[in-house]
């Protein structure tokens, strides 16, 4: 017991949220399927992952065909799994801080079975790749090939992302397509891998709707109202820096008060807004995502 050092109780912990993620991605398989209510599926997975030790790092993700990524549901949402569809479902595990951060996507039409397979084989491409000094710009070089051998487009302002305790997003990113620079990965650095691809004939690129269901703290500032402070405290004391969803707050304060504070809170930017990204086409997208630690020979993967 006594060997035991901070780096390794961080790889443990790494781990138990990369073993717990696994987990709610096969519930999420179990228990997605056409007419499944949207709303339930966000409460019985963040609901799991609480019961399995853990805590959401983020709201989870629901991207049905062309919502690409950032749709949890709003409070009494009503949305359900559309027949001929093509679902998404991203997740964050959290165990004091430290993140794991995964995706599958799941189809209910066969003929989107290739475009998840793409996604699922330029991760493995890109995991293969993976190892110190590798540069970003061949990792995403990798995943552009293997999606184009699918005949599929990557989407190109998407990519994958450095995590750090309590930081979802952090410095170096990992690209989709090939010849975007951004320095090589290192020993000991965690990356969430996430290709994202669409038709030969989409746009390829995904661009912000007006939806807003995902928000994040920035920092404390004079604010007016009560009602506004009493949530921005509440939001920092339970998820740091990590994103959450307005019907997180929707069920500890009145509607009516979480929305006019939220309005104070955004326009005085004391809290970030992430809005729902769509493929600016209108397309289907699949996604796949892995956590992986880079490791002296190469990386492994923890989701
Ligand atoms: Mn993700
Ligand atoms: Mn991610």
């Amino acid at each position: 017991m006594s060997m035991g050092s901070t780096v390794s109780e961080a790889l443990e912990k790494y781990l138990e949220a990369g073993r717990i993620a696994a987990k709610l991605k096969d519930e999420a398989t179990r228990i997605v399927k056409v007419e499944t209510s949207l709303l339930e599926i966000c409460e019985r997975l963040e609901g799991l992952t609480y019961r399995l030790g853990g805590e959401p790092a983020f709201p989870l993700n629901i991207g049905v065909d062309d919502v690409t990524a950032h749709y949890t549901s709003p409070p009494e949402d009503e949305g359900r799994i559309p027949e001929d569809s093509i679902v998404k479902i991203d997740l964050g595990i959290h165990i004091q801080g430290y993140i794991a951060d995964t995706a599958i996507t799941l189809t209910f039409n066969p003929n989107y079975e290739d475009l998840a397979a793409s996604t699922e084989e330029a991760l493995e491409a890109a995991v293969e790749a993976i190892k110190p000094g590798v540069k970003v710009s061949q990792i995403g070089a990798a995943i552009e090939k293997t999606i184009n051998r699918f005949g599929y487009k990557p989407i190109r302002n998407l990519m994958g992302h450095r995590i750090e305790r309590y930081s979802l997003h952090t410095g170096k990113s990992i690209p989709n397509v090939s010849g975007i620079e951004g320095g090589a990965v290192m020993e000991g650095e965690i990356y969430a891998v996430e290709p994202f691809a669409t038709l030969q004939d989409a746009t390829g690129l995904v661009r912000d709707s007006p939806q807003r269901y995902i928000f994040r703290y920035v920092k404390e500032r004079r604010l007016k109202s009560k009602d506004a402070k009493a949530i921005l405290e509440h939001v920092k004391n339970n998820y740091r820096t990590l994103p959450f969803a307005s019907r997180w707050l929707a069920a500890r304060f009145p509607r009516d008060v979480v929305e006019r504070s939220f309005e104070e809170l955004m326009e005085s930017r004391c809290i970030h807004s992430y809005n729902v990204l769509v493929e600016a086409s209108g397309k289907p997208v699949a996604q796949a995502e892995h956590t992986v630690i880079v490791e002296r020979d190469g990386c492994r993967v923890i989701t």
